[in-house]
């Protein structure tokens, strides 16, 4: 039997993460290519009081069916999250909760593309987003970035050629980029949104992982002192990358009509994010436990980013160029080829799990113009020890 699957499968190849990934199960393999945070890092006892509480304060409703738009109490203390970092006049009624802050993305692609339409996003980003958006349809074209994030000229020179559906940027720590979108580029992308009337998606699951200093605030923050920009911005959050990835927690803040759309997509696709899941964090936002946490994942990143970036410059010297991140928990590295060094990510990585050490090449990051001198590394999950002894494998490899 032959299934005629759907068309729109036909924009779309199996990732090429995944194939790597089926390599990973080799018997002393160092990993630095999952986007996973360390599980280590979960705050266990914190979680299962949570649980136990919602259990016990809300039973009815922790498992039940819930509204789509999200359970309230979580919704309460996400809109609270949130003006905590800077986001003023939120209501709770203003965002909704998503399966992950992936869902959040599939809804945008759902409302916002049709089969033909274009989308800008950076070059590199998150590999999930360009297929979400090529499942629909999209051409997604890509913006050059550097350290400061999307080079704001470009973005608009690119928005004007092609008058995009939306600019989806991941612009605090970006998966891979690491980068950090500067706070006057933050104002001239709201400045640009309103100016082409365009739809500008901010993704920032990785915000409140910073080392040293916060970064700018969010432009969804920026965004009451640009006049009319919010009604072209959407802000993705998300519970996987400091709480749990598990608990498949995430949310949308988007103008009204455009959540209500959302919301109606999402009422097909799942009815609603898990209760249980929604009054668990609620309960452990409320019980005051995430400062600790997140204090605690800071410093453990802060450490291995900084070990991570010390063992690249020792073994590997002037092989590798890349901008120590911030935050987040990746560094993108650019093979330099100097002095005849290898320069293809893809060709590295294959001898590197040769070596016993494994990472993502960049090219897979790239919807357009494929960079293959990148590759990503994420210093999240291996301890220090083994970053070292992964970095002096890294050098063999070349
Ligand atoms: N956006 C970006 C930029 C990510 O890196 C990730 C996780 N890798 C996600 C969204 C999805 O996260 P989740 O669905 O777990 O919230």
């Amino acid at each position: 039997m032959t299934l005629r699957f759907a068309s729109r499968l036909d924009n779309v190849e199996t990732s090429a993460i995944r194939e790597l990934f089926k390599l990973l199960g080799k018997p002393g393999i160092i990993s630095f290519a999952g986007g996973f945070p360390d599980a280590a890092m979960f705050d266990v006892d914190g979680v299962q009081q949570a649980a136990n509480a919602a259990l016990k304060e809300e039973p009815g409703a922790a498992l039940q069916y819930g509204a789509t738009e999200g359970y309230q109490p979580f919704r309460e203390q996400i809109a609270s999250f949130m003006a905590g970092k800077g986001v003023q006049n939120l209501a709770p009624e203003q965002l909704i909760t998503t399966t992950g802050s992936q869902q959040a993305l599939d809804l945008l692609g759902k409302t916002m593309i049709s089969p033909g339409d274009k989308v800008i996003v950076e070059g590199p980003t998150f590999l999930a987003t360009i297929q979400c958006f090529r499942l629909y349809g999209a051409e997604v074209i890509s913006a050059p970035i550097d350290e400061h994030g999307v080079i704001t000229e470009e973005l608009e020179r690119l928005i004007a050629q092609h008058k995009p559906k939306l600019v989806y940027l991941v612009p605090t720590f970006g998966n891979p980029s690491g980068a950090l979108l500067s706070l006057e580029r933050r104002k001239q992308v709201l400045e640009m949104a309103v100016r082409h009337q365009t739809l500008v998606v901010e993704d920032d699951p990785y915000g409140d992982l910073y080392f040293d200093a916060p970064p700018p605030p969010s432009m969804l923050a920026l965004s009451h002192s640009v006049p009319g920009s919010r009604e072209y911005l959407a802000h993705c959050g998300s519970m996987s990358k400091v709480l749990s990835p598990g608990l498949r927690l995430g949310w949308l803040i988007a103008p009204a009509e455009l959540l209500a759309k959302c919301v109606m997509c999402k009422q097909f696709s799942d009815a609603h994010t898990s209760t249980f899941a929604q009054a668990t964090a609620a309960q452990y936002l409320k019980a005051g436990r995430m400062p600790a946490t997140l204090a605690r994942v800071r410093t453990t990143y802060a450490a291995r980013s900084k070990a991570m970036g010390d063992a690249l410059r020792s073994h590997l010297g002037d092989a590798v160029r890349f901008v120590q991140p911030q935050g987040g928990m990746f560094i993108w590295v650019q093979l330099t080829g100097a002095n005849g060094q290898e320069k293809d990510g893809n060709a590295l990585a294959k001898r590197a799990i040769e070596q016993g050490v494994a990472f993502v090449p960049g090219t897979p990051f790239f919807a357009q113009n494929p960079d293959p001198s990148t590759l990503r590394l994420s210093f999240a999950t291996a301890d220090i020890p083994k970053i070292e002894e992964g970095m002096a494998r890294l050098a063999k490899a070349f």
